[in-house]
């Protein structure tokens, strides 16, 4: 038996915050009250909010984020219709062999994992197609398994650049709510998000936050894929009224108000800067031991998860075993093809800067433990070194 608290350094779920455990210890309630959409209606307010989406509508279902993955497809494409996604990791291959699995005519552009959406291809494929038969681009902004951050940005503007009227999909399951997202600047007509990441929240609710040009693909005479629980039709019907076609889990919505209450409170620019602050301590204390992340360079740093290669000769899963059996610390395990290579530290969520030395700690004795040659302290001391210089302007207020 372990004593002490077990540090959850995962990429998701992510801790939960006191405040928000606390408003989901509600006993059952009638999920057809009168009173019910005193909470469900702000919800789908405020949701807009973190999406940064000032149009459209957000949709909330009882599924991990890979129900709204789903969701996103169903309900504006139609069997056949040709894709643009690529695959640069194990959760942006998932979102592809989805789209294949539901009968989309998929072009995949496979890219070296560590990098992210392959802007130039993306270009040609995008230049080429002047019949417009690609109805969707799609983009994992943050691709969790390898610890890299898209540009998504980038890809609005060639779609732009050649008047290329294809929806853009967009899972954000670990980035929206922790790291810079722009539903409406980037002109995102479908993104997914996920409640266990930076909502802060456990997992089993997902977020799609639709544009107009969605909500109207969904409607349109075009034959859609098969669809049924997901059916927008059918949530917005009910939503509007602050209500669900389905028994909806209420307890998660107080969840979820104390979560974007948090999340409004500290602002949602200094949620993202406290995020990159956190993750540039990490980085600095991974390079302080001598290793390497995946992430092939600065343009595709994650704020929200950093993938770290193990020094030759040492096996990752013995790392994150002892870790976890050891020192009580849960780190994520390399994925697919990293396996046994990498571990990940998720730095996402209800964090601080101790938490994050403490992390660095875990890392290190773990991996010294495992056979690593690396110098004790030495992450730790770099990540000290970068949090004591970001926070010295905050001296003053103190
Ligand atoms: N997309 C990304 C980027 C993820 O990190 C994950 C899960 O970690 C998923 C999709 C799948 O989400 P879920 O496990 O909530 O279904």
């Amino acid at each position: 038996m372990k004593h002490g608290i077990r540090q959850l350094f995962i990429p998701g779920p992510t801790n939960v915050p006191d405040r928000v455990r606390r408003a989901m210890n509600v006993p059952m309630e009638d999920q057809r009250s009168p009173d019910l959409p005193d909470l469900t209606l702000g919800l789908f307010r405020d949701l807009k909010r973190a999406f940064r989406n000032d149009g459209g509508r957000v949709f909330m279902f009882p599924s991990s984020g890979t129900g709204s993955w789903e969701a996103a497809i169903q309900n504006t494409l139609a069997p056949g219709d040709r894709v643009l996604m690529a695959r640069f990791g194990q959760f942006s291959h998932l979102w592809v062999e989805m789209a294949q699995r539901l009968g989309l005519d998929v072009t995949a552009i496979d890219v070296e994992w560590g990098k992210g959406v392959p802007l130039d291809a993306y270009e040609q494929a995008i230049g080429a197609d002047h019949g417009h038969e690609i109805r969707a681009v799609f983009v994992t902004h943050n691709e969790t398994a390898t610890g890299v951050t898209s540009d998504i940005a980038g890809v609005r503007k060639l779609l732009d650049a050649h008047s290329h009227p294809a929806l853009l999909f967009v899972d954000g399951v670990s980035s929206i709510a922790s790291i810079d997202f722009r539903q409406d600047e980037w002109g995102v007509d479908l993104a997914v998000a996920g409640s266990q990441k930076g909502f802060m929240l456990p997992a089993g609710l997902s977020f799609l936050s639709v544009s107009e040009k969605a909500l109207a693909a969904s409607r349109d005479n075009r034959p859609k894929l098969p669809r049924s629980y997901f059916l927008f039709a059918d949530q917005i019907a009910m939503n509007d009224q602050g209500y669900f076609p389905y028994t909806p889990p209420t307890q998660f919505f107080h969840g979820l108000r104390a979560s974007l209450d948090m999340l409004f409170e500290e602002g949602l620019d200094n949620v993202f800067a406290r995020h990159h602050r956190l993750a540039e301590g990490i980085r600095r204390g991974v390079r302080g031991l001598g290793l390497d992340l995946v992430a092939a360079g600065p343009e595709w740093y994650s704020d929200t998860v950093s993938a770290i290669f193990v020094p030759e000769g040492v096996d990752a899963n013995q790392v994150l075993k002892i870790a976890y059996e050891r020192y009580a610390t849960s780190f994520g395990g390399g994925l697919a093809r990293l396996n046994g290579r990498v571990f990940r530290i998720g730095h996402l969520g209800d964090l601080n800067e101790v938490m994050c030395l403490g992390a660095l700690a875990a890392a290190e004795i773990s991996l010294a433990d495992a056979g690593a040659k690396i110098t004790p302290g030495a992450g730790v001391a770099a990540a000290h070194d970068w949090y004591r210089k970001a926070n010295a302007g905050a001296d003053a207020r103190l």
